[in-house]
């Protein structure tokens, strides 16, 4: 633990919103998206506009809740705008990254959100340093700025966003101000959700459709992997280019499993049905008949009501009870600065009720096992309070590699997965048995091939070409000069 700030479970870096309306001012809407995103980032928020003369931007550290005055809401000037909620990356928590990165230049304002990890970037800016750009962060979010703002003076905005594309490598959900034009783009993988809303009086486009529904919103379609789409300023509709075009594609399935709400529909599924039939797989694969399941708070819910289903069908006698209380108002756990202050922020923010598990065989239904600290501490706390046998059943495979595409999932070394099997895993954390789901059956929940999923941090191969690690596919990383020549002439 390097240096304390990693929650227990993986993180989510960003989520990215984007808006055009017809006339009223975009702040107000951006600012409630952002709220229902929070979950997706909660170091920084902000908002960029642009109100068809000037680019206004306010972006602070903290809870979207914290980060807006009325007046900085009010200040807002314009029907076209972006938005932002984040979450680090590593090191120190620094205003310099905090979004969405705003520039001015010749040919106009950019204002960028990025959700994703580029695995390129040295490269890129580099090129960019030796052609004269000045960086002020070594964030990959400035870098797609610059490149973007560098092809702009040459190109259109379609041709240069798919200048930009044949350079960048990695993981990307954008949502982009040139002026007053709102635009999405999603990389060829479609690693990271993003998807287009109708409002009343525009179009939007988001990380999660949850942001689409709390301004009375409907959900139109994701964002094809490789689409760039340009909401029309005055509100009146999207045009959409496919802008690359690849065999496969490769989402991150943890999104379903962990990060996304419940209520999201992302790539054409609800994420809590994904949950649940994750759930009845479980079962399917590893039940175990115990006198009680119980829903690891809050996110083992959705998997633990499938499972119990899945059970109740079967004909096991298997109670669903709500047996492990959470404290909404124990710090986060990244802020605690040791391993020893960790392990009691987790007893503070679960409480077994007793008289559920007393005397009793439980099951413990989590989405997955990151460190395996809190899983520990579980099975201890349920043993404390009486519970005869204590199974754990995990909704996702072994993590056992980090990711690379913007997932705060901890290191090699950090992974409880990463050089053990399932039967060291289960001694570690000392659970009468452990059971994980497959890949296949992830595969099967999601209704997508293997192929077209990221599954690197459960197999350790990635659809990208990262720098010492292995690919699950042939992978070309753009030749940044070839690329750029290879579509001056697009
Ligand atoms: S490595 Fe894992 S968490 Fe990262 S994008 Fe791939 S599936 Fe998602």
């Amino acid at each position: 633990m390097p240096d304390g700030r990693h929650p227990e479970g993986p993180t989510e870096k960003c989520g990215v919103v984007g808006v055009s309306l017809d006339g009223r001012a975009a702040a107000r809407p951006l600012y409630y998206s952002l709220y229902a995103l929070q979950h997706r980032g909660q170091e920084s928020a902000g908002i960029v506009t642009h109100d068809g003369f000037q680019q206004h931007s306010h972006v602070e550290m903290g809870l979207v809740g914290d980060a807006f005055e009325p007046d900085d809401i009010e200040s807002l000037n314009g029907s076209n705008g972006i938005g932002h909620v984040r979450y680090p990356t590593a090191g120190s928590v620094d205003s310099c990254c905090a979004q969405p990165f705003s520039v001015s230049f010749k040919s106009g304002s950019l204002g960028l959100s990025h959700n994703g990890n580029l695995v390129n970037t040295d490269e890129v800016r580099e090129e960019l340093a030796a052609k004269g750009h000045a960086f002020t962060s070594d964030g990959d979010t400035e870098v797609i700025a610059h490149d973007l703002a560098r092809n702009l003076l040459e190109s259109d905005l379609v041709r240069a966003v798919k200048r930009t594309m044949g350079r960048i490598h990695g993981s990307y959900s954008l949502t982009i101000t040139h002026d007053d034009t709102v635009l999405g783009v999603r990389d060829p993988q479609g690693n990271r959700p993003l998807c287009i809303g109708k409002l009343e009086d525009g179009y939007m486009l988001a990380s999660e459709s949850a942001a689409i529904d709390v301004l009375n919103g409907e959900l139109v379609r994701d964002v094809n992997p490789g689409e760039l789409v340009v909401l029309q300023p005055d509100g009146e509709g999207f045009d959409t280019y496919q802008l690359v075009d690849t065999d496969n594609s490769a989402h991150c399935f943890f999104e379903h499993v962990y990060f996304a709400r419940p209520d999201s529909r992302i790539d054409g599924n609800l994420v809590y049905d994904v949950r649940r039939e994750l759930g009845r797989k479980l079962w399917e694969e590893s039940g175990v008949d115990t006198d009680v399941v119980l829903p690891v708070p809050d996110s083992g819910r959705a998997f633990a009501s499938g499972y119990a289903d899945a059970a109740a069908e079967d004909g096991a006698d298997v109670e669903f009870a709500e047996g492990l209380m959470k404290n909404r108002y124990v710090g986060r756990t990244f802020i605690m600065p040791t391993q020893d202050a960790r392990e009691r922020a987790v007893r503070l923010k679960l409480n077994p009720i007793k008289d559920v598990v007393q005397g009793r065989t439980v099951t413990v239904i989590d989405d997955s096992i990151v460190r395996g600290t809190t899983s520990t501490q579980l099975v201890q706390l349920l043993r404390d309070v009486g519970a005869e046998e204590v199974h754990m059943r995990i909704g996702a495979p072994p993590i056992v590699a980090p990711c690379y595409m913007g997932i705060d999932m901890a290191s090699r070394e950090e992974l409880i997965a990463a050089g053990r099997d399932v039967g060291e895993i289960r001694e570690e954390i000392e659970a009468d048995s452990l059971s994980y789901l497959s890949i296949d059956a992830v595969a099967e929940a999601l209704e997508e091939s293997r192929a077209d999923l990221c599954l690197g941090c459960v197999t350790g191969e990635y659809p990208y070409d990262i720098d010492g690690e292995a690919t699950d596919r042939e992978v070309v990383r753009p030749d940044i000069d070839g690329a750029q020549a290879g579509l001056a002439d697009d």
